[in-house]
């Protein structure tokens, strides 16, 4: 994988560049919606690809008990068995396991847990998660790591961010060891994409197809909670045992918006300019273009999505509840300044009326426009880094 830079700001940290995957370039800064399942929920492939998604995330964790990574890794890896052929990060499983309170636990050697599906046992260690990862087939994976909580003792922030350094370093050389003795995806079973003759006639490459079979790129995580002591501490371990790109996590776990943004900008500083920086589970809109420009180059999150099927949109004029009463006879689109498929052709009246009514359509034509929005604020932004606008267009967008 190999990242360029094509652009930089010159009154803040923002970078505009190319991500070259093992499958296909992604424009960054990006977002990258959320296909906890394999699946964006409510969205079909084609209608990702129609909103110019250029990177998806999926769920270890959720891939891994169902349907279980040898079914997937057997059907020719994640972008064959989903039919997707563009670049897919997946996540370690391990901020799953954390999240579902009082089914997972963190000991030295990874996390056990229950699933939450039939309550059987499991094992998550840094080694296991690459090697799931590989099987999965995906072309950015990830370390594994202890989230810190919010709010966490000095004590508990420390032993998590610790811990998350030796299993950055046992990841490293589990990944160095089985990609070296070629047992990594492709020689695990996992065909390449570009072999894959479906996927090539869904277009699969935006990069010229490369004549070697690619590994997966490992990312790394900085932890350290809420204490800048422990995020330099992590930051330099992580960049010591060395990764393809950084990612920061246990932000936005309920900290307030401007520590989050602090810490991010503090802790992109401490990174490799030349590597992409990915902050993960953040945020709203305008959490992507403040932390954009504090020098963030990827991001994930499940809120245009969740609050879709909610029927909250987010709009230029801020967010909207669709569902509400007061949109009942409201013969306008969901945002009158977008351009997507839905605001074009669909009255907040209709949207409502489908959600009152308990439709699903209600969830697909929201969750649509609010992808479209964020993809459209990510591209916005990047416009502006390349023509030198940034500090104009977020001078407009903080108002
Ligand atoms: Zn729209």
């Amino acid at each position: 994988m190999r990242f360029e830079i094509v652009a930089r700001d010159g009154s803040s940290r923002a970078r505009a560049g190319l991500l070259h995957t093992s499958c296909g370039i992604v424009e960054t800064p990006a977002f990258m919606p959320v296909g906890t399942a394999g699946t964006v929920k409510g969205m079909t492939q084609a209608q990702l690809e129609e909103l110019g998604v250029q990177i998806l995330l999926a769920n270890t964790y959720h891939l891994y008990l169902r349907p279980g990574y040898e079914t997937i890794r057997d059907a020719g890896g994640l972008h064959s068995f989903m039919s997707w052929p563009r670049p897919i990060l997946t996540d370690s499983g391990g901020f799953q396991v954390m999240s579902l309170k009082g089914l997972g636990r963190a000991t030295e050697e990874g996390f056990r847990f229950r699933s939450h599906l039939d309550g059987s046992s499991h094992f998550l260690s840094p080694e296991r998660t690459v090697e799931v990862q590989l099987a999965l087939g995906a072309d950015i994976i990830m370390a594994l790591d202890e989230c810190v909580e919010y709010p966490a003792s000095h004590e508990a922030a420390r032993r998590a961010t610790k811990l998350t350094g030796r299993w950055a370093r046992r990841a490293k050389e589990y990944y160095l060891n089985t990609v070296d003795s070629g047992a990594g995806a492709q020689s695990n079973g996992v065909p390449s994409p570009s072999s894959d003759s479906r996927l090539q006639t869904l277009g699969f490459c935006s990069d010229p197809p490369h004549p070697e079979p690619q590994v997966p790129a490992l990312f790394g995580i900085v932890q350290g909670g809420t204490d800048r002591g422990l995020r330099g501490e992590s930051a330099e371990e992580i960049v010591e045992i060395g990764f393809a790109g950084y990612a920061i996590g246990g932000l936005s776990v309920g900290e307030p918006k401007e520590e989050t943004y602090s810490l991010a900008e503090f802790t992109a500083g401490l990174l490799p300019w030349e590597r992409p920086r990915y902050l993960m589970g953040v945020g709203t809109p305008a959490d992507l273009v403040e932390c954009v420009s504090r020098g963030i180059d990827l991001f994930d999150c499940v809120l245009p999505t969740r609050n879709a099927r909610n029927g909250c949109v987010f709009t230029s004029q801020g967010k909207l509840v669709v569902r509400n009463a007061r949109y009942a006879r409201e013969d306008v689109p969901l945002d009158p300044a977008c351009q997507c498929a839905v605001c074009r052709r669909y009255s907040r009246g209709y949207i409502r009326h489908l959600f009152a009514a308990g439709e699903m359509l209600a969830a697909i034509l929201a969750t649509y426009h609010n992808l479209n929005f964020y993809l459209d604020t990510m591209r916005r932004i990047r416009q502006a880094i390349i023509s030198g606008h940034l500090s104009k267009f977020l001078e407009s967008v903080r108002g």
